[in-house]
């Protein structure tokens, strides 16, 4: 066994009503002027976040947008320097906690990352910034949040759908993490057992939306997902999905839950050990299909045509997707990529191409 882990200097405080710890946790890291951060429309738990924080609060600032668009971006490193704040708040999914770490990477501003999808970026020392039709992403500690505080009753708002779509977004780091070059053994444990709670809590969910029991555990699912993410290479999947949404502007999570079957069988032979663990993690003796038919149950696209694409499109998507260099364990050809994009495209069972 040959392996380098590297553990992320992070402190998590998970428990229902866990929102009430922020002060202590403000204290903790000495931040004194923080800015709150969200995305449009839920002002209201800005507010409330703000409230608690008390006059720890520095501002406020509700203008958080799917892939950090650079000028969202700019405005918000903006308003954090002329609020003064020693640090953010960023209470919502990956688009709000995206923004605190484009304020990070300018300013060197600490995150306290309050998590209300299931997106992981809160565990990942990764950043994004959209411009011009194109992502650009990039690994900075600086970014990596200092606290995380999971809150299962922040997640009962969640609607439905798209809790089904984060938590496949969640399921695709962890499926990826066990697959990654620099995989090891406490994130493989890591990454099967958040596969296995999302496997459980999916279906909960859509039966009980606002049982916090059953959001607890997708919680759970989601800081191991996330910390798989976090602590691994990521491969053609997030590729894909990273090449889809830049130059398409599709829904994040929605993007991933259609693809991750695919690329997943694309890739089973060629990962045999991550395929051990899924189908433990799954129940399942061929786990493409599994999430395939999880994602049906749940009603979750399951077609890039349901997002929108279109055959016109799919050229532009290898070609892109083929330019750059990356991670993978099997070979990623032109027709294997044509091949696969075409069956998510129409939404057909996953095959081994
Ligand atoms: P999001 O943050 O855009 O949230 C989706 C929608 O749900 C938004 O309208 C938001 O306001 C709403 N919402 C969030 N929480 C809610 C709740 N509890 N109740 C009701 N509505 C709620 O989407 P996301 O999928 O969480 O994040 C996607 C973004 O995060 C993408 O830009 C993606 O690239 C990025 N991301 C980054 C990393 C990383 O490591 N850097 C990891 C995962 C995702």
């Amino acid at each position: 066994m040959n392996f380098t882990y590297q553990a992320l200097p992070m402190r998590v405080v998970f428990r229902l009503g866990a929102i009430a710890a922020l002060p202590e946790e403000a204290d903790l890291l000495g931040l004194r002027r923080l800015l709150v951060l969200s995305t449009p429309g839920h002002e209201g738990r800005a507010a409330t976040v703000a409230d608690l924080l008390g006059e720890r609060t520095a501002g406020v600032h509700t203008y958080a947008v799917m892939h950090v668009p650079v000028e969202v971006a700019r405005r918000a490193v903006e308003v954090a320097r002329s609020a003064s704040a020693d640090g953010c708040v960023a209470v919502g999914g990956g688009s709000t906690i995206g923004l605190g770490k484009a304020i990070a990477l300018e300013l060197s501003l600490p995150i306290i990352a309050v998590p209300t999808t299931y997106a992981g970026s809160e565990m990942t020392p990764v950043w994004g910034v959209t411009e011009e039709g194109a992502k650009r992403t990039g690994r900075d500690h600086k970014v990596l949040p200092r606290s995380v505080v999971y809150d299962p009753e922040l997640t009962l708002s969640l609607p439905v759908a798209l809790s089904a779509a984060s938590g496949m977004n969640a399921i695709a780091h962890a499926v990826e993490a066990l697959y990654a070059p620099d995989a090891s053994p406490i994130v493989s444990l890591m990454a099967e057992e958040g596969v296995r709670a999302f496997a459980a809590a999916l279906p909960a969910i859509a039966d009980a939306p606002r049982d916090p029991a059953v959001r607890a555990a997708a919680l759970y699912g989601a800081w191991l997902c996330g910390a798989a993410l976090g602590a691994t290479t990521m491969s053609l999947h997030h590729k894909l999905c990273h090449v889809l949404g830049g130059a398409l502007n599709l829904p994040h999570a929605e993007t991933h839950a259609v693809l991750l079957p695919h690329v997943l069988a694309y890739n089973a032979d060629a990962a045999p050990q991550a395929m051990t663990a899924l189908r433990k993690a799954l129940g399942a003796d061929d786990p493409a299909l599994a999430l395939y038919a999880l994602s049906g149950q749940l009603g979750t696209p399951t077609s890039l045509a349901e997002l929108g694409v279109g055959e016109e499109d799919l050229e532009r998507v290898v070609e892109q997707a083929l330019s750059a260099s990356y991670t993978n364990p099997r070979e990623v050809t032109p027709e294997g990529l044509r091949a696969l994009l075409q069956g998510a495209l129409h939404g057909q069972p996953p095959v081994s191409i």
